[in-house]
């Protein structure tokens, strides 16, 4: 096995506790020795970031509002010319550059769904995904290196400079035409560009075998794709991971969502705990009684939709999810905007008002 499940919850933990980006920023945005005397003693306890238990006021002065909206983009194609459904890398590597700018801390799609948001204090999550496993998502050149210009290069650079985790969520296709979309093309590496990705900190999802619309088929056939793409893909990364989230093809939903939840196809048992549609809208957050994770909304990852979703952001501050960089409690004004409804859980975790 290229990897094990333990290696894989110690890399995710690792980018995002101990990585440079979390010790760089208290030392850019503190003023105080305190930061960089923790950094300096290597404090053992590395999941606590910064230091001591969340408070008040600690939150305020963050300005933390962890009750905020989401950012969720969707990216489908990847080529040298943008189209409706294109995004050329130039562009791309434009949006990721833009979301760093502009406060943007990458997450996957599990993260966002189990309320594990884990970023830098006063940043807000974005979670890319990734329709339809195109070639241009993730290609390998024949030196085996990544190509530079596929969206998967573009982001591991953008790691390598640093001040950013490689989250991202790809949806793969098992069993269409044209080929080049089962899984990224180039068959004999689908394997290992799968493996590579989950060790990587990336999330791999669902998007059915055949890119089903699940509002036309019969529940039976719902049920055989549901199940299989979930368990092929699984056995393809190994290593005991979990395939836990689907983007529905055509943002189509099958009758009912219980179909998507659970369900058994032969002798094989599946799960869904998030379900990423193609409505247009902010994503409320996890901790709201307005989120619904089987209809997680998506942005176009392409112009104008990118940068209208942005300004959303700067029109009503008030609105945007912002980090107390622990993912261990939720913190949010005591009063907030209706528009992001009321705390309805805080998935285990203690919540912190100001
Ligand atoms: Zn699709």
């Amino acid at each position: 096995m290229a990897f094990a499940v333990g290696a894989f919850v110690g890399l995710v933990s690792g980018l995002a506790f101990g990585g440079e980006p979390d010790l760089s920023t208290p030392k850019a945005a503190a003023d105080t020795t305190e930061s960089s005397s923790d950094v300096s003693t290597g404090s053992p306890d590395e999941s606590v970031a910064p230091s001591g238990p969340m408070t008040s006021d600690r939150a305020q002065a963050i300005g933390a509002n962890e009750m905020g909206q989401v950012l969720v983009i969707m990216y489908h194609l990847f080529d040298s010319e943008e189209t409706e459904w294109t995004r050329t890398p130039e562009n791309f590597r434009k949006d990721i550059a833009l979301l760093k700018k502009e406060g943007f801390y990458p997450v996957n799609v599990r993260d966002l769904v189990s309320g594990n948001i884990d970023i830098p204090a006063g940043k807000s999550p974005v979670v890319l995904t990734f329709d339809d496993s195109s070639p241009g998502q993730y290609r390998v050149l024949e030196n085996g290196s990544i190509d530079p210009n596929s969206a998967v290069g573009i982001m591991q650079a953008a790691v390598d400079a640093g001040g950013s985790a490689s989250p991202g969520s790809f949806y793969c296709l098992l069993d269409v035409v044209p080929k080049e979309r089962v899984i990224f093309g180039q068959e004999d590496r689908q394997q290992e560009k799968l493996r590579n990705l989950v060790d990587w900190g990336y999330e791999v999802g669902s998007h059915t075998v055949t890119h089903l619309n699940l509002a036309k088929a019969s529940t039976q056939e719902a049920t055989k794709q549901l199940a299989q793409s979930q368990s092929i893909l699984e056995n393809l990364i190994g290593g005991g991971y979990e395939v836990t989230s689907i983007a529905l093809p055509f943002g189509e939903y099958p009758e009912s969502d219980s179909i998507l939840k659970n369900g058994r196809y032969e002798d094989i048992t599946y799960a869904y705990t998030a379900g990423l549609s193609i409505k247009e809208a902010h994503c409320p957050s996890p901790f709201s009684t307005k989120f619904k994770p089987l209809h997680i909304p998506r942005f176009r990852g392409s112009d104008p939709h990118l940068a209208q979703a942005i300004k959303h952001f700067k029109d009503n501050p008030g609105l945007r999810y912002i980090s107390d960089g622990d993912p261990t409690t939720v913190s949010a004004p005591a009063e907030l905007p209706e528009a992001l409804g009321q705390l309805s859980d805080a998935l285990g975790r203690p919540v912190v008002r100001y």
